[in-house]
């Protein structure tokens, strides 16, 4: 274990309702595991559908008694810095938690608060600079569009990446004059409570955001259907994504849907390799690749093939998998229900004529749900392996001769969510991000961007934009004001 890391955390999390921590209505709780040692390490109030109801009353009280609106925009900007200023004092047990209960790396765990602090700190500056237009009528008439807030916004988060996934969209709401009833996921609650305390201490208004955590099928689609909600930031798998907005188009209400992803980069003969391979590596084996936007298929000039995959290879065999907390490199999946997922479709892909390069199964001797790094080749682009997301630490290898042929394979599944092209070549380059059918396209570093840049998906990867001032958009409808003066 790494030195002056503090395992110690909080045995038990209540739901924050209402500006107050609360036991689920039902008196229930849900016990969180460590999937790195399959062992319980704290327990959370199981909020209900009566919870639901409490928290979306708290967030239509909050958000009729006008007082974000009343606010200066840029005060909740200065609400975002504070909370951002509250994280600080949080962000050792912060790191710990998503080490403890998410099966981060320390560095990832550390990384993700920095990560919600800039998201804090840009939406925060952003509080004042979302304006709108003035149109020209002509003499005797004045017409200005303005933003106006949904009202509540409801938001379900996945397990992968909960504290900063879950930030921005409520950053993003409060300073466009939303309130936020939040459901937090169950297999990685914590650090949003964490946050939920960072809000408190802030001093954001009571009834303005509420976390809670309950089972999806029950707290999570008690929220998406509630009759008083405004509108929904869904970030998870499509088949959840595709129930949330059969409930949303009972109400018409608007969502940012974040779905999932197959992500292709492709690798022309003229790439970098030793950076290819890297910054592939990254893509696919960071937090296990329980990442939506992990590149999960390389698409690969046929005369550099053999090489890349040597020198891809080398680097999944170059990780330590363990427990974030000993200083591990690559952590465990979230559940041993995704670890079965994820080491089943690797089955398939054997059975389908595919070639393990390495990896391929769990490690054994065990109790966590570790996978080892895997990589596939000889694949053809209508396998399974190839089509499905695995959501864990598992890359597919497909060569091409063309570019065309590359493009066809890279936008060839229902999904559209990243892409990446590696090559020296700039007009290739902007040839390929031109025809990439995906909401990102990363040229010669897998997740160049950042908080300023806009992200979401096209395809069943979902629609809408999280990231960059885009996102701000999603968080506000148009109202036009014409003026016969
Ligand atoms: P999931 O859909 O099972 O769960 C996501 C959230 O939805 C959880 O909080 C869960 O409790 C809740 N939920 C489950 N059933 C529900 C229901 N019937 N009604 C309302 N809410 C419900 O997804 P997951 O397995 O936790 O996360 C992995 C998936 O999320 C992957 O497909 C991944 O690609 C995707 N994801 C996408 C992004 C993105 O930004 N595009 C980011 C992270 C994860």
């Amino acid at each position: 274990m790494e030195d002056n890391v503090n395992t110690e955390i909080r045995s038990y999390w209540k739901n924050y309702i209402n500006g107050e921590f609360v036991d689920g209505s039902g008196g229930e709780r849900i016990t969180v595991s460590n999937p790195a040692t399959n062992e319980p390490i704290a327990e959370v109030a199981r909020a209900t559908p009566a919870d639901v109801d409490k928290a979306v009353a708290a967030a239509r009280r909050a958000f009729e008694s006008r007082e974000l609106l009343e606010m200066r925009p840029h005060q909740r900007g200065e609400m975002m810095f504070e909370i951002s200023r509250q994280l600080d004092k949080l962000a050792d047990e912060i790191a710990t938690l998503e080490c403890l209960d998410n099966g981060k790396t320390l560095a990832a765990g550390r990384g993700d608060v920095a990560l919600t602090q800039r998201y804090l700190s840009y939406y925060g500056g952003m509080a004042d600079k979302l304006e709108g237009r003035q149109i020209p009528l002509g003499e005797g008439l004045l017409d200005y569009t303005v933003h106006m807030p949904f009202g509540v916004s409801a938001q379900i988060v996945p397990w992968n990446g909960p504290l900063p996934v879950g930030a921005r969209s409520i950053a993003c709401a409060l300073v466009t004059g939303n309130t936020v009833v939040l459901k937090s996921p169950e297999d990685s609650p914590l650090s949003l409570f964490a946050f939920a305390e960072a809000c408190e201490k802030a001093g954001v208004p009571k009834g303005a955001v509420n976390i809670l955590c309950g089972y999806g099928y029950d707290a999570g689609a008690a929220l998406a259907a509630h009759e008083d909600i405004d509108h929904i930031v869904f970030t998870g798998s499509v088949e959840t994504g595709k129930s949330v907005l059969r409930s949303a188009a009972e109400r018409i209400i608007p969502c940012v849907m974040e779905l999932g992803g197959k992500s292709a980069g492709i690798v022309y003969a003229d790439a970098d390799l030793e950076q290819t391979a890297k910054s592939a590596a990254r893509g696919i084996f960071h937090h296990a690749g329980q990442i939506c936007s992990a590149g999960s298929r390389l698409i690969v000039h046929r005369s550099i093939h053999d090489e890349l995959v040597a020198r891809l290879k080398a680097e999944a065999e170059a990780l330590t998998v363990g427990p974030g907390i000993d200083g591990c490199t690559m952590g465990p999946l979230i559940s041993a229900k995704q670890l079965d997922t994820v080491e089943g479709l690797c089955h398939v892909g054997v059975d389908e004529g595919a070639t393990l390069i390495t990896g391929g199964a769990r490690l054994p001797e065990t109790p966590g749900h570790f996978m080892a790094p895997t990589i596939f080749t000889d694949v053809r682009p209508d396998m399974r392996i190839a089509q499905e997301e695995f959501f864990g630490p598992v890359v597919v290898v497909i060569p091409f001769d063309t570019p065309e042929e590359a493009i066809a394979i890279a936008n060839g599944t229902d999904f559209g969510l990243a892409s990446g092209v590696y090559t020296r070549d700039l007009t290739l380059a902007h040839w390929t991000a031109d025809r990439l059918i995906a909401g990102q396209v990363y040229v010669n570093e897998w997740w160049a961007g950042g908080v300023e840049t806009p992200f979401g998906g096209t395809k069943r990867s979902g629609y809408g934009r999280e990231k960059g001032q885009e996102a701000l958009l999603g968080y506000v409808q148009t109202k036009n004001v014409g003026i016969r003066l």
